[in-house]
């Protein structure tokens, strides 16, 4: 049987559509305007201003606004601190996106944690994290919680599962850990100081390659019928994974591109929807 294509792009753009109409609703009801995401971008590097670029056209397309503050490569943690701080006091703005990574001179946790669980609407807070965690309400990781939207649209099975991610940062491989347990996978988290990396990714039924690092996973390290996800998106369209010779002998993946990351950004703005529905119903 050829394999799924777990395609995030689809699926992105078919949510678009009620996410808008729901953009609409809320706007009849409270009669004043949609829900405002503010984005903040710290220095020059293109790939995150193409990233925060593709958030606000995403914003624009369901009818919700946004507001980019852009700040200089030296920017210090306090600056960026009052930034936030003045984000979050103000009643009109919904959802704060902090786009990672900021330059090293910043404490980007520190930073990140200063933006209120309301507003969390990219789920980059510890006490988010905390919360989603413990099984209790608040606005998911936006890339794992995008990938898991994409698992259960194509219904993959999840339960008793063995899921192996490859990476553990705060933003995705750590929280993809926590929402596959929930889902009641068997959950083993690697990451650069993990012996035997091959032999642990054999053992997946459902790989996520969330490292960073271009083809770095070898199609041979993975079996027969895993569900492959795949995470890093390099120069020249390849991801974390090396896909092509897997196509044939997996049962689903995400394509590079056109999987996760247009999931990232409907999770965004999903969220943000949600915040606002919050604050304004
Ligand atoms: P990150 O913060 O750099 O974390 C990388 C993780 O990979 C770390 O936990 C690191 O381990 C681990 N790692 C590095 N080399 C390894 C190796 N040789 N073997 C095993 N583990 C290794 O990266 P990130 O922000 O999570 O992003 C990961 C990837 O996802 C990147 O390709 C990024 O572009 C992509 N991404 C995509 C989206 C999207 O929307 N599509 C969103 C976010 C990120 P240690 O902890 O031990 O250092």
């Amino acid at each position: 049987m050829p394999a799924t294509v777990l395609d995030g792009k689809a699926l992105a753009q078919a949510t678009e559509a009620q996410l808008r109409q729901r953009v609409d609703a809320l706007q009849a009801r409270s009669g004043g305007p949609p829900p405002h995401l503010a984005t903040i971008l710290v220095g020059d590097d293109p790939a995150s201003a193409t990233y925060v670029r593709m958030k606000t056209n995403a914003c624009q397309r369901i009818g919700l606004e946004s507001a980019a503050l852009q700040l200089p490569q030296q920017t210090t943690t306090p600056e960026l601190l009052t930034q936030i701080e003045t984000l979050a006091q103000n009643p009109a703005i919904h959802g704060i996106l902090l786009q990672h990574p900021v330059p090293s001179q910043i404490d980007e946790r520190c930073c990140f944690d200063a933006i209120p669980p309301a507003k969390d609407v990219d789920g980059v807070t510890c006490t988010g994290f905390g919360r989603m965690a413990m099984g209790q309400p608040a606005y998911g990781s936006a890339t794992p919680r995008g990938i898991m939207r994409l698992l259960h649209h194509h219904a993959v099975p999840l339960a008793g599962q063995h899921a192996v991610i490859v990476g553990r940062s705060a933003i995705l491989g750590k929280p993809m850990a926590m929402m596959l347990l929930a889902a009641n996978a068997t959950v083993t988290l690697c990451h650069s100081h993990t012996k035997d990396l091959p032999d642990q990714i054999r053992r997946a039924d459902i790989l996520v390659g969330a490292l960073g690092k271009p083809q770095f996973i070898r199609a041979d390290w993975v079996k027969d019928g895993a569900v492959v996800i795949d995470a890093g998106y390099h120069p020249g369209g390849v991801g974390d994974i090396e896909l092509p010779p897997l196509i044939d002998r997996v049962s689903a993946y995400t394509p590079v591109p056109g999987g996760v990351g247009p999931m990232t950004i409907n999770t965004l703005i999903m969220q943000t929807l949600e915040a606002g529905e919050h604050a304004l119903a």
